[in-house]
């Protein structure tokens, strides 16, 4: 017979053959299931908390049906399903089918069997493939039934706000007959269906795929069975014809993301993980070839904790190669707020983790969905034992396409990594066709690279791979006409990617996100906890080893700070640092910052007792006095607050010397007092002989001055401090965009309710106050500092925020010219355009940064430092600092209370390396600590000192591997003990000092690589002198050819990182 002439009604009879909608009565589909068979009895009982199995099946059941409801959100219901499979079922395939909007777990002989979540395509728990008769027939299930969807609750749209009240139905639980065949001959028919469509018309096998698959219809009788045989041959026959050798390959990883927090609580993602995982064992142990890529070291710890029996199955079929630890952090974390040691520490906890679990750290870095990635990390990774990188999220770009898939990305200081975006732009593919032909199109690397990656699973909020997935892909194995696809892993991906890795490019510094920039200050209270933390466990780290090394009885208190790290870390997650989570979980990451800040003080004051015990103990005839500590690696000389006996509080000059300590001594005359005055038309000017400022009403700087310079900082006419608030509406992600066109809304905070005050007169310290209304209802009362000595100005900002979709700025105009402006990041900053002439320039209107932004001309500049704020800006000669901002979804109520922080403004001469601007921002951030003591008897002690000012010593702790390193040690002092990495020649040592097996690692940072042997010479003999218990230094990443970059060092705590192979 002559083949069909009208190509549409064959591709919708072949689609009507297949639908799961039309024709159900006489197609195939229809066919997909024969005998049904309900449950004997079905009982449940609902709980508002998540309880182990043990707990559950103890409660009292009632009896429940189909077609029951449940809630209201966050519940959880634990079904009890009597099931009797028919003996007339023998030899069949037997399905249970549990349909709910809510997620399911089914448990069975007290063990996590199966997920079943309907948006996740699985609502089939497989009891036989082939019923014997010696098989029990009855058996009992639990099912545990989230009242959450796949995608939390959110009330109207996903991003919405969870609906508290949702109700969740049970739509369907029985048995089924499976029929095997007619779902293998779906699946042929849908690849062949999808060739026919997405090919085109242009395209000769598009038409060959038509026709088998309108002849397959033509053949199958769907009440026959006997027929299929023979359909299926023709789909083989066109599934067999193969490509030839140039074809790209398509490596497909399995893949399930789950957001460790976001549309729904922590506690939650724990089930996520427990269901996803299950059901990637009940596939791993059919498809011997799965592989599946599953990062966040924290994830296996929740599941190692809370499913043992699940996680001892994961460890199998790690040792297989099937299940692959990927990443090498604690979380996916976000890739722009945390701090350079925050970072390291997420590789740290994370790489040893993986280490201890599964006997290898990770070899590539996996962070899919994030929101920029910071120009710091290929060092980061190249420390951490990592040179691969994986991501996708660039392709979120609103602006402009990045214009590589796989590439080399080059970070602040030269370090290299090879990176991979997945050609399809996602991290939650299905396998199918479209998908690859997209793949193939998209790559914008095609004749540098042959090989792409294909991640397939359900993801966001975990679900992960399905058989279907699998099936689709087998057949896909080498079709002429499709590009290659196998099964692989990460590893066989970056490995042939590494051998054509010759014709790559190379893209320098950071991966900025065109989208998502909201992120950087939504949720403040976030933010300011990670701050505050990052601090508060630096501290704690620092005097607990300079407690130790004291000698004495004082035990480093490792687990505690493993288990602070470990919340500050989970609290970085990629959808929680950002702000970008609902109220339930800002909630539990507040609690978190709050159990770090009292463990934390603890500790410290634990570690200040053991330090200072002589000093503290009250002696016969001493007076009250006060000892400071400074935790930070220079000498500072502060205005600082004491609290008297009484309860009084005065002031106080210090001067503390380097990582130590030092009394406060009478009299605290500084060399010059502020001065605050004053002047007739109400504007009130303050002076400490480094910088002269003059203040209107409003509080803002008509005048800011150096006084040594006579150099005016604030141009004419122009006001800085100046409030600005913003209409801040973006186009969907309410939480995580700000919009180009909000920059068009700019308001000036000009509502003056109370006027500028004087409130301290001067002498070491000068302040005047103000408060301001801001929008409809929103409150801000600032009070601005300057103390003596000090070369910056300090504004302590109290706000009442309660606006909707507005967005707070705080600008400074400055009388400085530059193309460019520089910005901190981890361990090191970087420059970006202050103009806007391309689109990559505007594109980034809205960007991130530390502790602070410097715009600097020749011989002078102006930096803008702060204590918890991420979000800046500076166009043309305005720097602005991001304040506050109000979205409402996915937390209606973001930022809607009271917020406190500071933040300084600093003209300096010079650059801001030689004006310590970096120094300035940490001394703000790092406030020394004042504890009262009866001692004034104290020489000033200092624990380390580095002599030049390029160096920051930024942590010193207690080595985490202190074993590794102690073997190697050498008696005569410090010992080369580290390989070399050969690719890039950089030295990578680690040495200690040892008397006993404790070690105390020390990560440096150097903006200029050529000093830093003489700065560690000195760090080590400040060590030896002062007979410390041990000590070891390690550092890695030393480019001596490149100027004004950093080195840090951690590597020593991940010695099989060290490898010459790295
Ligand atoms: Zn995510």
């Amino acid at each position: 017979m002559a083949s069909l002439k009208h190509r549409r009604t064959a591709l919708e009879r072949v689609e009507k053959f297949l639908s799961k909608i039309y024709f159900t009565d006489c197609n195939l589909w229809g066919r997909l299931f024969a005998d049904r068979c309900a449950p004997v009895s079905l009982a449940c009982f609902q709980t508002p908390r998540r309880i182990p199995y043990d707990e559950a099946i103890r409660q009292e059941f009632r009896p429940s049906k189909v077609g029951d409801s449940f809630g209201p959100t966050w519940e959880t219901c634990w079904f009890k399903v009597e099931l009797s499979i028919p003996s007339a079922w023998a030899g069949r395939e037997v399905h249970f089918i549990w349909e709910s909007d809510g997620e399911g777990m089914v448990w069975r002989d007290a063990q996590p069997v199966q997920g079943l979540t309907k948006e996740g395509e699985k609502t089939s728990y497989i009891l036989t493939s082939s019923l014997k008769e010696t098989e029990p027939h009855s058996l009992t299930l639990y099912v545990e039934l989230a009242c959450n969807g796949l995608f939390g609750a959110g009330k109207g749209s996903m991003i919405a706000p969870p609906d508290p009240d949702r109700r969740f139905t049970l739509s369907k639980a029985e048995l089924v007959v499976f029929n095997r065949d007619v779902y293998e001959l779906l699946v042929d028919l849908e690849i062949l269906l999808d060739m026919a469509q997405l090919l085109g018309e242009e395209n000769q096998r598009s038409f060959q795929a038509l026709y088998a698959a309108n002849q397959m219809v033509n053949m199958c009788d769907v009440t026959d069975p006997s027929t299929f045989p023979a359909a299926r041959d023709l789909a083989a026959a066109i599934f067999s014809q193969r490509n030839g050798e140039s074809q790209h390959t398509i490596h497909a990883v399995g893949h399930c993301h789950i957001d460790s927090a976001w549309l729904w609580p922590y506690e939650e993602t724990i089930r996520k993980c427990a269901r996803s995982w299950v059901t990637v064992v009940r596939l791993m142990e059919c498809n011997p070839e799965l592989t599946f890529a599953c990062s966040q070291a924290q994830q296996f710890e929740w599941v190692r904790s809370w499913y043992p029996g699940l996680y001892t199955q994961i460890q199998d079929f790690v040792a297989k190669g099937q299940f692959i630890p990927v990443g090498g952090t604690w979380v996916e974390m976000d890739g722009n707020l945390p701090s350079g040691e925050s970072m390291v520490r997420q590789f740290l906890q994370g790489q040893r983790f993986f280490q201890e679990q599964f006997g290898k750290i990770c070899s590539e870095f996996w962070l899919p969905d994030t929101f920029g990635y910071s120009a710091q990390l290929p060092q980061l990774m190249r420390g951490c034992g990592i040179r691969r990188f994986l991501t996708q999220k660039l392709s979120w770009n609103l602006v402009n396409t990045f214009p590589h898939h796989t590439f080399f990305w080059e970070g602040i200081d030269g370090s290299r990594v090879l990176t991979h975006f997945p050609p399809g732009d996602s991290y939650g593919m299905q396998g199918r066709v479209e998908e690859m032909l997209k793949t193939v199109k998209n790559n914008k690397d095609k004749g540098r690279v042959n090989h792409s990656a294909l991640l397939f699973g359900f993801g966001d909020g975990g679900g992960g791979p399905t058989q279907k997935m699998l099936d689709r892909m087998k057949r896909m194995n080498d079709i002429d006409g499709l590009p290659r696809v196998q099964i692989s892993t990460p590893d066989q991906l970056f490995s042939v990617l590494e051998k054509e890795s010759s014709r790559l490019c190379t893209w320098v510094g950071e991966l900025f996100l065109e989208l998502h920039n909201g992120t950087y200050t939504t949720q403040a209270q976030i933010k300011k906890g990670n701050r505050e933390c990052e601090r508060i466990l630096h501290d704690v780290e620092v005097l607990s080893t300079l407690a130790v090394a004291q000698g004495g009885a004082f035990k480093y208190p490792a687990s505690q700070l493993q288990r602070l790290w470990r919340l500050l870390l989970l609290n970085q997650f990629h959808d929680v640092l950002p702000g970008s989570c609902i109220q339930l979980v800002v909630e539990d990451a507040l609690q978190y910052y709050a159990e770090i800040r009292r463990a934390g003080a603890q500790l410290q004051d634990e570690a200040v007792q053991s330090l200072c015990r002589e000093l503290l103990q009250p002696k016969a005839g001493s007076t009250e006095s006060t000892l400071v500590l400074n935790t930070l690696p220079w000498e500072r000389t502060e205005v600082i607050l004491r609290t008297g006996p009484a309860g009084t509080e005065t002031l106080a000059l210090v001067t503390v010397p380097s990582m130590g300590y030092a009394i406060v001594r009478e009299p605290y005359v500084p060399p010059q007092p502020v001065a605050v005055r004053k002047q007739e038309d109400g504007s009130i000017t303050m002076d400490n002989g480094v910088i002269a400022v003059c203040l209107d009403m409003m509080g803002r700087l008509t005048s800011l001055r150096l006084v040594g310079s006579k150099r005016e900082s604030v141009p004419d006419g122009c006001y800085a401090n100046q409030f600005a608030l913003f209409d801040d509406v973006p186009l969907y992600w309410d939480a995580w965009d700000v919009m180009d066109y909000h920059l068009e809304t700019r308001k000036p905070v000009t509502m003056l309710l109370k006027p500028l005050e004087i409130t301290l007169a001067g002498g070491l310290r000068g302040s005047t106050r103000f408060s301001l209304q801001i929008g409809k209802g929103s409150t801000l009362t600032q009070e601005i500092i300057l103390d003596a000595t000090c070369p910056y100005l300090r504004f302590l900002t109290q706000v009442e925020w309660k606006e909707a979709h507005k967005f707070l700025k705080v600008e400074f105009p400055v009388q400085v010219r530059s193309t460019n402006a520089t910005y901190e990041i981890q361990f090191g900053h970087l420059q970006r355009p202050t103009h806007w002439n391309t689109s990559w320039d505007w594109a980034r209107f809205e960007v991130w940064a530390h502790k602070w932004l410097d715009l600097s001309e020749h011989g002078f500049g102006v930096a803008l430092l702060n204590d918890c704020k991420y979000g800046a800006s500076a166009h043309g000669n305005v720097l602005s600092l991001s304040l506050l901002r109000a979205p409402k979804s996915p937390d209606a109520t973001a930022d809607i209370t009271h917020h406190q922080f500071t933040y300084a403004v600093m003209p300096h001469l010079g650059s801001f390396q030689d004006a310590s601007v970096i120094q300035c921002a940490y001394n703000l951030n790092f406030p020394l600590h004042a504890v009262p003591v009866s001692s004034a008897q104290c020489l000033a002690w200092s624990a380390f000192s580095v002599s030049s000012p390029a160096v920051v010593l930024e942590t010193v702790k207690q080595g985490g591997r202190q074993a590794q390193l102690s073997e190697n040690r050498d008696s005569s002092g410090l010992h080369a003990l580290l390989g070399e990495d050969k690719e890039l020649s950089l030295p990578a040592w680690a040495g200690t000092c040892t008397r006993d097996h404790s070690s105390i690692c020390i990560h440096v940072w150097v903006l200029q690589p050529q000093i830093i042997s003489t700065a560690l010479q000195q760090v080590r003999n400040a060590c030896a002198c002062r007979q410390s218990r041990s000590v070891a230094i390690a550092q890695v990443g030393l480019h001596p050819e490149v100027q004004n970059r950093m080195c840090l060092s951690y590597v020593s705590e991940l010695p099989s990182a060290l490898s010459p192979k790295g």
